[in-house]
């Protein structure tokens, strides 16, 4: 007879969700946790958890499907990801959300206008509004996870990474962690992705690396991506090539924009023949394409004014901050918008005639080529910014560079199971959250979705691994 029913890898939001399930379900848990303490990218994160159909979504007065939420889901992603599985997280995304409140997690029955205020917000991307904020956000939403794994009994071993995974014939068995094997009926890998491992982004998510010295990297040390190894051990299949979140940011962030501060809102990119291409506001869930599209580089173009009404008290975006950087020579600065552009080797005329546009357009209330008007007053902003016109001003180099996520992991099926490069099920193993893929596609759909992944299929493996 084994020690555990289930050995679950990684104790992020995918792992205790897995877990807590699995509990709930009569089974005895043990998790483990390379860090020395739980949490992960989950931890790190807003919180943010995108669902249809729920009781926050009702008490606001929006009504949503998890059908309307499945169409725009595929339409987003070009129907290139597998529907049945889709399906069912669309489903189970509404389900877990009520869950999460029924162990404690606060999501407030309030409009919320962004990412760090609890409530329901919209990310841009959104038909409805879905973006589900919990209080406290990522390290509230993991408290109470861990909170109910100790009431649920649930082992924790911290400290301490699984290394292998034990295979008899072809299923998996349990584990190898500190060299001592660990024999289990089911093993939920949630181990989370591989934003710090070049190797693997190399092979899986080069794109992230076409940032060079610009990018950086917000996931959690954990995330070294462990599960590619673990997956190759076992010949899981693998899929999510190529995808992640990366964010668009000026070369000067270092830090996650809570830390790093925000560009000034009177701004606009330009591309690299000087011409503006994009709403500066427009959804991280789809900044970085649009600007892949452009080149893959922009300009974030910005006068003295802006500069010197940027609020202190951030690392990155402050009005010292970006003087010292003018100073030192690594931001382009210039008296005139024709000295400006030389600088920058694009076209004085297209610099030029694209400023004057925008002052005449979004200033005066209106955007009418890109209708950023209408984003920012989704994220409660309603006053008009301050036309581009007072010297000197400033152009920062801006490309996709903050890693927040990666996408590539062991194909699951709708019940988080996982499958062989043949197509057929692993007996024994069950993966989530990063580590599993099929879920998360090109198009990272809304605020939440790859919480609502780790949270929706970590908690669908925990209920699957019981009935092994
Ligand atoms: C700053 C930031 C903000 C974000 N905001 C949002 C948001 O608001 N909404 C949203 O949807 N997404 C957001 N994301 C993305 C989201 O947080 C993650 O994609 C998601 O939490 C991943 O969950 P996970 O359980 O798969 O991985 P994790 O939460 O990273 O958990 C994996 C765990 O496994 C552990 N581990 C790794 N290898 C091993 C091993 N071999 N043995 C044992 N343990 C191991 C790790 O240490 C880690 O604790 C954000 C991410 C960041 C970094």
């Amino acid at each position: 007879m084994n020690d555990w029913d289930v050995v679950v890898i990684g104790a992020g939001g995918a792992g205790l969700a897995a877990a807590i399930s699995a509990a709930e379900r009569g089974s005895k848990v043990v998790v483990f946790e390379s860090e020395t303490e739980v949490g992960g990218s989950t931890q790190l994160s807003a919180g943010m958890f995108t669902a249809a159909g729920t009781s926050v979504q009702k008490a606001v007065g929006v009504n949503d499907t998890a059908d309307r939420f499945f169409q725009h889901y595929m339409d987003l992603n070009q129907w290139k990801l597998r529907p049945g599985l889709v399906r069912k997280f669309c489903q189970q995304s509404g389900p877990t959300l009520e869950w999460l409140i029924g162990l404690g997690v606060d999501f407030p029955a309030a409009i919320s206008s962004n990412a760090h205020e609890p409530g329901l917000t919209q990310a841009g991307v959104e038909d409805v509004w879905r973006g589900h904020v919990p209080r406290d956000q990522g390290y509230g939403l993991v408290q109470v996870l861990d909170r109910s794994r100790r009431s649920q009994g649930i082992d924790l071993i911290l400290n301490t990474r699984v290394e292998d995974l034990l295979i008899e014939s072809g299923q998996v068995v349990g584990v190898k962690a500190d060299n001592v094997d660990v024999h289990a009926n089911s093993v939920i890998i949630a181990s989370g992705g591989f934003s710090h491992n070049r190797s693997l982004l190399e092979r899986f998510y080069p794109e992230a690396l076409a940032a060079g010295d610009d990018l950086f990297i917000v996931a959690g040390t954990g995330s070294r991506g462990d599960h590619i190894r673990l997956a190759e051990s076992v010949d899981a299949e693998l899929e999510g090539h190529g995808t992640g979140l990366l964010l668009v940011t000026a070369y000067l962030q270092q830090l996650h924009h809570w830390q790093a501060g925000f560009p000034p809102k009177s701004r606009i990119y330009v591309d690299k023949t000087g011409r503006r291409f994009m709403n500066e506001d427009i959804s991280y869930a789809v900044a970085s394409g649009i600007l892949h599209k452009a080149g893959g580089s922009a300009w974030t173009v910005f006068d003295e004014r802006a500069r010197t009404g940027l609020p202190s008290g951030y690392a990155n975006w402050t009005a010292e901050s970006v003087r010292h950087e003018a100073d030192a020579g690594r931001m382009s600065t210039a008296p005139t918008l024709a000295e400006l552009a030389t600088k920058l080797s694009i076209p004085q005329t297209a610099l030029s005639s694209e400023v004057e546009r925008w002052n005449n357009q979004l200033p005066r209330g209106v955007d009418r080529d890109f209708m950023r008007n209408e984003t920012l007053v989704n994220k409660g902003d309603s006053t008009s910014p301050d036309p581009i016109q007072e010297p000197p001003f400033y152009a920062a180099r801006t490309v996709p560079a903050e890693l927040v996520c990666t996408h590539t992991g062991l194909a699951i099926d709708e019940s988080a199971r996982v499958r062989d490069s043949a197509g057929r099920t692993i007996t024994g193993l069950y993966a989530a959250g990063e580590a599993g893929a099929g879920v998360l596609g090109e198009r990272y759909v809304g605020g939440g979705n790859s919480i609502a992944n780790a949270l929706t299929m970590g908690r669908i493996a925990g209920l699957s691994s019981t009935t092994t």
